[in-house]
C-alpha cells in the first residue's frame, strides 16, 4: 500500500500586493522643449520588481490579448530570474521589434487589458518590461543571431519597409530566401522612422532594426517608389518569385472646408515627416524649413493629431487641439493624451472647424470653428457629433495641420494589373493567406486593413512570410488543419449571430 500523508498540498506562496512600478519620465515642462525622448525606461531594480508582480498565470490572458501571442508570462518570468539575454530571445522567438513595440504599442488595449492581476489592482506592466528587455540588449549587444536555412534559390520583392514589410523580410530571409525591399523614402522604417517623433521613438532604435534585417541578408533599395521607378508587373519579369505589397496607407485625407489650400495649411503626414524624417526640428544644421508661427491648431483626435500637436509645441508654438467629440470618445491611447496635457497643449473639444481664413497673400489668419454637442451614437458605436447653432467664433492661427485620417495612395495600386480593390482604394487580400487576386502578390499591413497599429503590421508581415513561403515550395496555403479549424471558427460565429 502506498503510504498516506497526511500533509496538505504544497500552496504556492502567496505574492506580496505591490502596486504597479511608475516609469521615469522627462519633466514635462523640461520636456516641451526639447525633442528627448519622454519616458525613460526602468532600471534593473524596476524592472525586477515590476516582473515579480505577475502572477504567472496558468492560463495566461495576457497571451490572448496579444495580437502576435507573445509568451509574456515567460519572458516576464527571465527578467525576474535576472536573466535579460534569454527574456529578449524568448520575446523574440515572436516579435522582430520589441524595442518598438514596448514603446508604441497600445498594451491598455490588448494583453494589459486582459491581464488577470488587472482585475483586482492595476495589471502588470507588459509594456514596459518588453522595453526593458529590448534596451538591455541594445545595451550590452545582441542575445545571438538566428539561424539562417540554406539558400532555397529564390527571390522576393518586397515593396514598403514599414514594419510589415521589414518583418516580412527578416523571415523569408531566415528561411533561406533572398529578399529585395523597395521603399519609396531615402530612409528605411516606415511610419516608424517619417511619422512617429523622436520623442516617442529614437530613430536610432527604427535604425537598428532595419540594420538587424540587413544583417540577415535583405537588401533594402531606397528611394525607389514602385508604380514610377518599377512596376509590381516588372518586379515580377525582373524575377522576383513571389511579391508582398506592404507600401502602407499614407495619403492624407482632408476635410474639405474652404481654406484648406491657404498657405500655412499643413496635413499631419506632411507637417511629421518634415520634422521626423527631414530633421525640420535641427534646423538650420538640417536645412529642411517648417513654419509653426506662435500659434498653430491641430484638428482631429487620434495619435498623429497628438504626436503632430506635441512636435508643434516643441517648436515652439501655443498649440489648440481642436477635435468635435469629447475627452471620452478620442481615439488616441490614453497615455499620449496625458501626455499632451500635462505638457500644456490646449484642449477645444465639441469644437469643429468650418473654414480657414487666410490674409491677402494667402497666408492663414484665422480658423472658424462652431461647438458641437453630442447626439445619438453613430454606426461606429459613438454619439454623434452635432453642431450647435449659431455658436460660430473664430480663432487667430499662423498655421493649421489637418489631422482626420490617412488612406491609400493610388500610385501603386493603379499601375498594377488585376489587383483587387475595396471600395476606399485598399488592396483586397485574404484574410488567412494575405494572397492577393494577383498570382504570386501578397499584400498586408495598412495597405489592405486601413490605418492600424505596428503590431498588427507586423503580425501580417509574418503572415505574409509563411504563405510565401509555402507558394514558393508548390505547397497549398492553408494546411487541412488550418482550413477544419478556419472552417468551426465560421460555423461557431454563423450560429453565435443566429443566437441572437
Ligand atoms: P508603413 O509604416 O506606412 O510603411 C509603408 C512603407 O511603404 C513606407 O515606408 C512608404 O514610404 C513605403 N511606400 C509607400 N508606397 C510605396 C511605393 N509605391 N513604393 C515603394 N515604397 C512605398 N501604431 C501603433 O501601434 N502605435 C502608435 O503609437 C502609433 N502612432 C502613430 C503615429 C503616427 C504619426 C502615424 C502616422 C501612425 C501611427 N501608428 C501607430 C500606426 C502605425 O505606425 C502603422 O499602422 C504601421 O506603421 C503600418 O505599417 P505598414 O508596414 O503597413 O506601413
Ligand atoms: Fe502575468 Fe497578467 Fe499575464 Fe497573468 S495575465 S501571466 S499576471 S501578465
Amino acid at each position: 500500500m502506498p503510504e498516506v500523508s497526511n500533509d496538505k498540498p504544497e500552496r504556492k506562496p502567496k505574492r506580496p500586493k505591490l502596486p504597479r512600478t511608475a516609469i521615469p519620465e522627462q519633466p514635462a515642462k523640461v520636456r516641451a522643449t526639447n525633442f528627448e525622448e519622454v519616458s525613460l525606461g526602468y532600471d534593473e531594480q524596476m524592472a525586477l520588481t515590476e516582473a515579480s508582480r505577475c502572477l504567472q498565470c496558468k492560463r495566461p490572458k495576457c497571451v490572448l490579448g496579444c495580437p502576435v501571442g507573445i509568451d509574456i508570462p515567460a519572458f516576464i518570468k527571465l527578467i525576474e530570474e535576472g536573466d535579460p539575454a534569454a527574456a529578449i530571445a524568448k520575446l523574440k522567438e515572436t516579435t522582430s521589434f520589441p524595442a518598438v513595440c514596448g514603446r508604441v504599442c497600445p498594451q491598455e488595449e490588448q494583453c494589459e487589458k486582459l491581464c488577470i492581476l488587472g482585475r483586482k489592482q492595476e495589471p502588470v506592466a507588459i509594456g514596459r518590461l518588453e522595453r526593458y528587455a529590448a534596451d538591455w540588449e541594445a545595451a550590452n549587444g545582441p542575445s545571438g543571431k538566428p539561424e539562417i536555412a540554406a539558400s532555397k534559390g529564390k527571390h522576393v520583392g518586397v515593396v514598403g519597409s514599414g514594419p510589415a514589410g521589414v518583418t516580412c523580410a527578416g523571415e523569408l530571409a531566415k528561411m533561406g530566401y533572398d529578399v529585395t525591399i523597395y521603399e519609396a523614402l531615402h530612409k528605411p522604417g516606415g511610419v516608424l522612422v517619417y511619422g512617429i517623433p523622436e520623442f516617442r521613438l529614437p530613430k536610432d532604435i527604427v535604425q537598428r532594426e532595419c540594420d538587424y534585417v540587413e544583417s540577415l541578408g535583405v537588401e533594402i533599395k531606397l528611394d525607389h517608389v514602385i508604380g514610377r521607378t518599377m512596376t509590381v508587373d516588372q518586379m515580377a519579369e525582373n524575377g522576383h518569385d513571389a511579391i508582398f505589397l506592404a507600401n502602407g496607407a499614407g495619403l492624407p485625407a482632408f476635410m474639405n472646408i474652404p481654406g484648406e489650400n491657404l498657405n500655412g495649411v499643413y496635413s499631419a503626414n506632411e507637417f511629421l515627416t518634415r520634422s521626423n524624417l527631414m530633421k525640420a526640428y535641427r534646423f538650420p544644421e538640417y536645412d529642411t524649413p517648417i513654419k509653426v508661427g506662435k500659434k498653430v491648431a491641430v484638428i482631429g483626435g487620434g495619435n498623429v493629431a497628438m504626436d503632430a500637436a506635441r512636435t508643434a509645441l516643441r517648436l515652439g508654438a501655443e498649440v489648440h487641439l481642436i477635435y468635435r467629440r469629447s475627452r471620452e470618445e478620442m481615439p488616441a491611447r490614453n497615455e499620449e493624451i496625458h501626455h499632451a496635457e500635462e505638457e500644456g497643449i490646449i484642449f477645444d473639444l465639441l469644437t469643429n472647424p468650418t473654414q480657414i481664413l487666410g490674409d491677402q497673400e494667402g497666408w492663414v489668419e484665422e480658423i472658424e470653428v462652431v461647438d458641437m454637442e453630442l447626439g445619438e451614437p453613430d454606426a461606429s458605436g459613438r454619439r454623434r457629433p452635432v453642431p450647435r447653432e449659431g455658436s460660430e467664433r473664430r480663432i487667430p492661427v499662423d498655421v493649421v495641420i489637418v489631422s482626420v485620417g490617412t488612406k491609400a495612395n493610388p500610385l501603386l495600386t493603379k499601375s498594377t494589373s488585376g489587383l483587387e480593390l475595396t471600395g476606399r482604394g485598399n488592396i483586397v487580400a485574404d484574410e488567412h493567406t494575405l494572397l492577393t487576386s494577383k498570382e504570386g502578390v501578397f499584400a498586408g499591413g495598412d495597405i489592405v486593413t486601413g490605418a492600424a497599429t505596428v503590431i498588427l503590421a507586423m503580425g501580417a508581415g509574418k503572415l505574409a512570410a509563411r504563405s510565401i513561403d509555402r507558394y514558393l515550395q508548390g505547397q497549398p496555403l492553408l494546411t487541412p488543419e488550418e482550413e477544419e479549424a478556419i472552417q468551426a471558427a465560421s460555423d461557431k460565429a454563423a450560429e453565435t449571430a443566429a443566437a441572437k
